[in-house]
């Protein structure tokens, strides 16, 4: 099938984004197209006006400035995947990307349009959920920053207003001297969406101290999410004693059951690959 007709600009700043998306309430984003160039050919999608941001200012730079690092949300996935700035900084973004699709997607699918998305099984909405990334927004005159634990509320559901436009992704830089990570998954062919995945980060202090672990879980719930794991602090970490501070946090948790596998296959699994990703992590600190 083909889209139904619609208008097209390619405006240079964010401004003038704005001011398209304001004046016409049937507009959308247009980023890499990866997702919703599909939609249109179904048909799923109509919009009367598309707005590439491909040329807008400033929408494809990587910085560190100070303890963050701001991404523009056109910054393609392939081209962060050789980011020295992402490799320096951001070591788990860098393990997570060779998982979204494959390279011809990655060539031109972008992180803004990914976090957008917002696919339950989106490595990018993972790694910024696990990370604290923040998103930076203009809705109209207005700027706004949402949490990413904030802005994920349900598959492909997120707090985006309708004539918003996400113009920085800030993720914040480890203060610690050393940290380890971890990304695994499993889909049923290499680049499918995953049917789990875990993104995991520790943080080690100068004297060896473990003093953050960040565990986050995505493709097996609605949408990604940290888990909260405590009772480390105590004792000496190991990998025995976080499988069980691992199921003991995912308790209570809902795990989503579909065609593609049942949610108690997705708990068991995502248990297994949590461990996996902490093994990683603490074998990258010299922890194990
Ligand atoms: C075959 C195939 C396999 C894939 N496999 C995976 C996978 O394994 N893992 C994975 O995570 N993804 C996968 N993807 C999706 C891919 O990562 C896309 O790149 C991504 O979902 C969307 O990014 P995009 O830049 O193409 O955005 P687009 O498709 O252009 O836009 C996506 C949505 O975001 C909105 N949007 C984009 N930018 C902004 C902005 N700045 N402000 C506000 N709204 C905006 C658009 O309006 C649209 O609604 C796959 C895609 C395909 C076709």
């Amino acid at each position: 099938m083909k889209p139904a007709p619609f208008n097209y600009e390619r405006p240079k700043t964010l401004d003038a984004v704005c001011d398209f998306l304001a004046k016409n309430s049937n507009s959308l984003i247009l980023a890499g197209g990866q997702s919703l160039l599909p939609m249109l050919s179904m048909r799923l999608s109509r919009p009367s006006l598309l707005i590439d941001v491909a040329h807008v200012k400033g929408f494809e730079e990587i910085k560190k400035i100070g303890n963050t690092i701001n991404i523009g949300p056109m910054v393609r996935q392939s081209v962060a995947l050789e980011s020295s700035v992402l490799k320096n900084h951001l070591p788990l973004l860098i393990k997570a990307l060779p998982f979204v699709g494959h390279p011809p997607i990655r060539v031109r699918g972008t992180l803004g349009g990914s976090l957008v998305q917002a696919d339950p099984s989106g490595e990018i909405p993972l790694v910024a959920v696990t990370l604290g990334a923040v998103f930076h927004i203009r809705d109209g005159n207005d700027n706004i920053e949402i949490l990413a634990r904030d802005f994920f509320l349900g598959p492909m559901l997120t707090a985006m207003p309708s004539s918003g436009c996400l113009y920085k992704i800030s993720f914040p830089v480890s203060k610690y001297s050393k940290i380890g990570c971890g990304f695994h998954e499993i889909a049923s062919r290499k680049s499918d969406y995953a049917f789990a995945s875990t993104a995991v980060q520790i943080e080690q202090n100068e004297n060896g101290k473990i003093e953050t672990i960040s565990l986050g879980i995505g493709g097996a719930l609605d949408y990604p999410q940290v888990i909260n794991i405590s009772g480390y602090n105590e004792k000496k970490i190991n990998l025995k004693l976080l499988k069980e501070l691992i199921s003991e946090a995912l308790l209570n948790i809902d795990f989503v059951g579909d065609f593609h596998a049942s949610a108690s296959y997705r708990k068991r699994v995502t248990i297994k690959l949590a461990s996996r990703s902490f093994s990683d992590a603490l074998k990258e600190i010299g922890y194990i």
